[in-house]
């Protein structure tokens, strides 16, 4: 089917092949953990959707995330096939942020599409963002599922709490239902690769980078073969992970609360000094303790507030985030390193 069409991979060294303006290059980024069940069937459904897109070049990007089955094994056999296949092996389980990053720096293409390797985001959907993104002016086309048929109720439950918690905590536009597969712009990719922090969450860092994103909707499949790799456990610590790498609000948190624990006291003591006059006695012994001990520790979770806004700062900071993204621009010098060293 693929045979070593070494005319259609994305090098920038490759020619052109008429001599005139070069075909657009898609790179494919796929993330690969533990899916020797799923990659020749994945493989087989891109290849369908090349042949669909004769005036587009391809490159497919399989990044293996330290499998411990024969994920590697395949994925050499198919890249010994096809010259448009490449791919990054991991020493060990980074986990799929790391393995999408990868696969993001490998890609060479003009356009690139992140899609996992279990065909639950639909790759006929290539098609369409492509289309949207060539004639409709859009930087990027994501996909969202529209309903999480086949997935444990509890596990939609919570994922919808958390989108609501990551929209209140970060003034950022997570949407519900997002999925990582998407296609992007160049542009887009150098400005996600820009942002080089450890602990990553992609769908917080796509909205970050802005550009204009086109959310296409689709209903949820079922994986092809295998299992999901994401248990409750590790979703819920990669929820945390998602808030504390976009906000600082819980750091804010003792603030708050020591204000309110001052209110308190001062309502306690008002009281308190008021009963005494009237009533006389009433203020000695535990009255007064609970009023002390209200008030002091409100002093104390403000001041652990004030501690948590500096260090949020150098928090954020650490992070060496670029500080502006361009979109578009003319004249003058544009030539700058997003790299804060
Ligand atoms: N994946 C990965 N590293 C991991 C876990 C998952 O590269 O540590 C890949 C996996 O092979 C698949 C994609 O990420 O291509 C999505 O994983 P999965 O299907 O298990 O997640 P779900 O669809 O259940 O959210
Ligand atoms: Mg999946």
């Amino acid at each position: 089917m693929a045979e070593n069409q070494n005319k259609s991979h994305c090098s920038k060294t490759a020619l052109p092949d008429d001599g005139n303006k070069p075909a657009d290059c898609i790179s494919i980024a796929i993330p690969c953990y533990n899916e020797e069940k799923t990659l020749q069937v994945m493989y087989s459904t891109l290849c369908e959707i090349t042949e669909l897109m004769p005036d587009v070049k391809f490159e497919f990007i399989f990044v293996d995330d330290g499998s411990k089955d024969k994920t590697l094994e395949i994925i050499r056999e198919i890249a010994a096939k096809d010259s448009r296949v490449k791919y990054v092996s991991f020493s060990r389980n980074f986990g799929k942020e790391a393995a999408m990053y990868a696969g993001m720096q490998k890609a060479e293409g003009d356009y690139v599409a992140i899609m996992d390797a279990d065909l639950q985001d639909p790759p006929k959907m290539l098609i369409e963002m492509y289309r949207v993104i060539k004639e409709e002016g859009y930087d990027c086309a994501a996909a969202r599922r529209v309903n999480r048929k086949g997935e444990p109720k509890i596990r939609s439950f919570f994922a919808r709490q958390f989108y609501k918690i990551m929209r209140k905590l970060s003034n950022m536009e997570v949407v519900d239902g997002a999925r990582d597969f998407r296609l992007m712009k160049r542009e887009v990719v150098n400005a996600v690769l820009s942002v080089c922090e450890y602990n990553r969450f992609s769908k917080g860092i796509f909205s970050w980078v802005g550009f204009r994103t086109k959310w296409l909707e689709y209903e949820n499949v079922k994986r092809v073969d295998g299992e999901s790799k994401w248990s409750f456990w590790k979703l819920f610590l990669y929820s945390i992970d998602g808030i504390v790498a976009f906000s600082t609000a819980p750091l804010a948190l003792s603030s708050l609360l020591g204000i309110c624990f001052c209110i308190m006291a001062f309502l306690a003591i008002i009281f308190t000094i008021v009963r005494q006059l009237i009533w006389g006695g009433s203020a000695y012994g535990w009255p007064s303790l609970v009023c002390i001990i209200l008030l002091l520790s409100g002093i104390q979770l403000f001041c652990i507030g004030i501690l948590g806004q500096y260090l949020s700062k150098t928090y954020l900071e650490t992070k060496k985030r670029p500080i502006f993204i361009v979109r578009d621009e003319e004249g003058g010098n544009n030539e700058r390193d997003y790299e804060r060293d």
